[in-house]
């Protein structure tokens, strides 16, 4: 069967076509027309939002969790429309697709048994002291509660978990906030499908169609419409770091600043320390090699960066590496805009001074194929271009003299998602010197593993330090990162006629 998309935005629970069309992109099948957005139609959803927020922000914990239940079942009951639709836009494999859609209804599932516990509203209660000396304390009572409209921006690179009903949207409507999308122009089939399962989810429980709309993009004016109305207080972004920041400052520059929780670029280096590089060099590499091509790269997770002790256990990490990429077949790229910026990357990094091409490749059309360098680690550090992100399955090896050096790489890297250790037992002095490094570069540490992959959780962070996020405070992913669409308010004295049913159960 093949799905037919209608092209339309949908604004408050109605399909709008405007009168622009872009045209989609696929990596297979047929291109489709869409209708291209505008500041108006921004203006009409975000005004709808507004509308609907204090209705929407006075519902129960239970009718907001039934509604991210509906919502999981809509996207289901569209599985296989999303699956023919979403393979075709991105190029990602079938199986991908229906992982991914597994995560995301997962996700929207995590947040409705998050809300119904209550925990995420932290709620506190200092009880009167009249009679304290010198003066009597009032009664305070504290929980969060959700800010405004938030405005969502899909990602490229996960049309589903990071994209219309992702992690965003439903953290944002867990809280109790409406969203308006802005979708990515790389995938508008398969976001407007979502899109629909949204607005179908919201008629039959019968909530207020104004707390979800979505805005196709087609033009930069719709992005910057959208954080700079006055009616949206915050909003989540995944993204390139050049987008990421032209649209944080605009969100600082407003009369009103509103937070910008964007998520944007990361190499997640990997530190091979020394026991571990001679016991297991070679399937470290090996392994290393598997996360760095999974997806084609295009993860934000992608440990782009190999850290070890120049001698023959790096060379064996370095060969294991090599051997295994050279044996990885083209994969197809997101769009053909990110398999131009891919190729312009390799080239960069591959005439750094220093620098040794250890794995390459010709990349045709829209199919990346791995590139592997390696640097020593006085090349790399004068040269800051070599750490910065190359979306895509690009790999640098950084070969350290000693434990000395590792560390002062360490030290080098700007603000990261992840940070891996390999480490084995001989190892465990310099881990612990390494940790606080990693610990203040990385949102996220971890041992003896690959950072692809993130678990939606609720220790999880997917955030860290810039420019791997522009709130270090913040995770995008997991139940804490609906605390990014909440405030906390302090009701003090309150009659028990107007205490918030929440503060009471
Ligand atoms: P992007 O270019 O940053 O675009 C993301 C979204 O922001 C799109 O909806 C885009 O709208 C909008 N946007 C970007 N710049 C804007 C501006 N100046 N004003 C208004 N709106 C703006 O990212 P992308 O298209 O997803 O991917 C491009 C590159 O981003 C990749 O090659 C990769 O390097 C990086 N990336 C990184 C991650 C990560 O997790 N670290 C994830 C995905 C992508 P338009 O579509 O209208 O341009």
């Amino acid at each position: 069967m093949t799905h037919i998309p209608h092209g339309d935005h949908l604004i408050a629970g109605e399909k709008i076509r405007t009168e622009g069309r872009f045209s989609s992109a696929p990596a297979t099948g047929q291109a489709h027309e869409f209708s291209v957005g505008n500041p108006d139609l921004v203006a009409q959803a975000c005004a709808a939002a507004d509308a609907a927020f204090g209705g929407f922000a006075a519902t129960t914990r239970e009718e907001r969790a039934a509604l991210l239940e509906a919502i999981a079942e809509e996207i289901d009951a569209r599985g296989d429309a999303i699956t023919e639709v979403g393979s075709a836009e991105t190029g990602l494999p079938q199986a991908r697709l229906q992982g991914e859609r597994g995560r995301t209804t997962g996700q929207l599932r995590l947040f409705a048994d998050h809300i119904r516990k209550g925990d995420y509203l932290d709620r506190r209660h200092d009880t009167a002291l009249p009679d304290r000396q010198p003066l009597p304390r009032p009664d305070l009572r504290m929980m969060q509660r959700p800010i405004g409209p938030i405005a969502v921006f899909g990602a490229s690179n996960f049309p589903l978990a990071f994209s219309v009903a992702g992690g965003d949207t439903a953290a944002a409507l867990a809280a109790g906030c409406p969203v308006v999308v802005k979708g990515h122009s790389a995938h508008p089939g398969t976001g407007e499908i979502v899109g629909d399962a949204i607005v179908a989810a919201i008629k039959r429980l019968g909530m207020d169609p104004r707390i979800f709309s979505l805005v196709q993009g087609g033009k930069r004016d719709v992005g910057e419409a959208l954080v700079t109305d006055p009616r949206i207080k915050a909003v989540g972004f995944t993204g390139s770091l050049g987008g990421g920041r032209a649209l944080y400052n605009l969100c600082a520059n407003r009369p009103e600043p509103i937070p910008f929780f964007g998520e944007l670029g990361s190499v997640n280096p990997m530190f091979v320390l020394p026991a571990a590089a001679g016991a297991r060099g070679e399937a470290i590499g090996q392994g290393w090699a598997a996360s760095l091509t999974m997806g084609a790269g295009q993860f934000c997770t992608n440990p782009g960066i190999a850290v070890i002790v120049d001698g023959p256990d790096a060379d064996a990490f370095a060969a294991a590496a090599t051997e295994a990429l050279q044996a990885t077949a083209p994969q197809v790229m997101l769009t053909d805009g990110m398999a131009d910026a891919y190729r312009q990357g390799a080239a960069r990094v591959g005439a750094g001074k220093g620098v040794r091409s250890l794995v390459t490749t010709s990349c045709e059309a829209r199919n990346a194929s791995p590139y592997l360098f390696e640097v020593s680690a006085a090349d790399w550090l004068e040269n800051h271009e070599l750490s910065e992100e190359v979306f895509g399955p690009l790999g640098v090896i950084v070969r350290v003299k000693d434990a000395a050096q590792m560390e002062e790489v360490a030290r080098s890297f700007a603000g990261q998602l992840t940070a891996t250790l390999q480490l084995d037992d001989g190892d465990t002095e310099l881990g612990r010197r390494l940790l606080p490094v990693l610990e203040r570069m990385a949102g996220r540490v971890l041992a003896n593993g690959f950072p692809t992959g993130v678990e939606v959780a609720d220790s999880m962070v997917h955030g860290g330090p810039y420019p791997a996020s522009t709130n270090f405070g913040a995770t995008s992913v997991g139940t804490l990162s609906i605390r990014r669409f909440l405030r906390p308010v302090c009701y003090q004295n309150l009659p028990e006629a107007l205490i918030p049913a929440d503060l009471n159960d």
